[in-house]
């Protein structure tokens, strides 16, 4: 396996970042996760524009371009002769000496890697998936915004360890107001009476590049769409609920605390969107 690191592809074992990079220090960075289909990213562009955001949230400067980055991406496919794969683009503060002023950090630090993609279980889409409301609360937008994907996912990873150990799929995270966000690493909808709802933005989520497409297909398919506050009494009473990200793309959530949702089968609206999306992806897919 080739890794991109600052400016050249380096054999996985050779692919290693110093210990006084702040990345490691102090999560000071960002990230993405792509997937490729048949050698093309999936909303490529999209993908590198929320990078950017997220970098400029952090003032940190990207080491390359859009297109540069782009470029890369494409390169490290094509490197590890790569069709269905996962990428995984890291950029950190950089290395400098202990403290937390970003100033001691001469240049960021860059990393692309490409993996091939691995499968989730048909089952998954099949039954649909467990879910819990976790007690961790998700991160105030005022202290770490949860719109930046950042290296710092320390909030994530406590509710992931608190779902797992009630034998949960994913954890929910409500905000400081008692509202849904989101997933420790997914958007969630819930389909009530043919309406498809989804926390809006300033419940304080990241806006997943799959949930946009979502909404996107649903305008499309004339499917009556909100983004708006939800409850968890709202999930529990939802005829359906699913949850989206880049590589699990469409996943049905089959109970919400134990409470199995309708038919506790994975419902129309899941399957119709789902459909729809594999059917559509090719306008999506990076140029070859
Ligand atoms: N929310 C969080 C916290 C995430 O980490 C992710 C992806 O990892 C998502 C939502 C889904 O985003 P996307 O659809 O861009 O993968």
């Amino acid at each position: 396996m080739w890794v991109y690191l600052n400016d050249r592809f380096v054999p996985k074992e050779e692919a290693v970042v110093s210990v006084f990079d702040h990345g490691f220090l102090y999560g000071d960075g960002v990230f993405e996760t792509m997937r490729a289909y048949q050698g093309r990213v999936l909303q490529l562009s999209e993908h590198l524009m929320r990078l950017g955001r997220s970098a400029s949230s952090l003032q940190l400067p990207l080491p390359a371009s859009p297109s540069h980055l782009a470029e890369l991406v494409r390169a490290s496919l094509t490197r590890n002769s790569l069709q269905e794969a996962t990428v995984r683009v890291t950029v950190s503060r950089g290395e400098g000496d202990i403290g937390l002023d970003p100033a001691l950090c001469k240049r960021p630090t860059l990393v692309i890697i490409a993996q091939p993609f691995q499968p989730y279980p048909p089952s998954l889409y099949e039954e649909g998936v467990s879910v819990i409301v976790v007690h961790t609360r998700r991160n105030l937008a005022e202290a770490v915004p949860p719109h930046v994907k950042s290296l710092n996912f320390l909030n994530n990873i406590l509710a992931k360890m608190e779902a797992k150990a009630a034998g949960a799929y994913e954890g929910l995270l409500l905000n400081h107001a008692g509202a849904v966000t989101e997933g420790t690493t997914s958007n969630i909808f819930l389909v009530q009476r043919g309406r498809l709802r989804t926390p809006s933005l300033d419940c304080g989520i990241l806006e997943g590049i799959t949930r946009s497409l979502v909404l996107r297909l649903a305008r499309e398919l004339s499917i009556p769409s909100e983004e708006r506050v939800v409850t968890a009494d709202d999930l529990f009473n939802a005829d359906e609920c699913f949850l989206t990200n880049t590589t699990q793309e469409i996943l049905p959530v089959r109970e919400i605390d134990g409470r199995v949702l309708a038919d506790g089968r994975p419902g129309p609206m899941t399957r119709r969107l789902h459909t729809s999306f594999r059917s559509g992806l090719d306008r999506f897919l990076d140029r070859v």
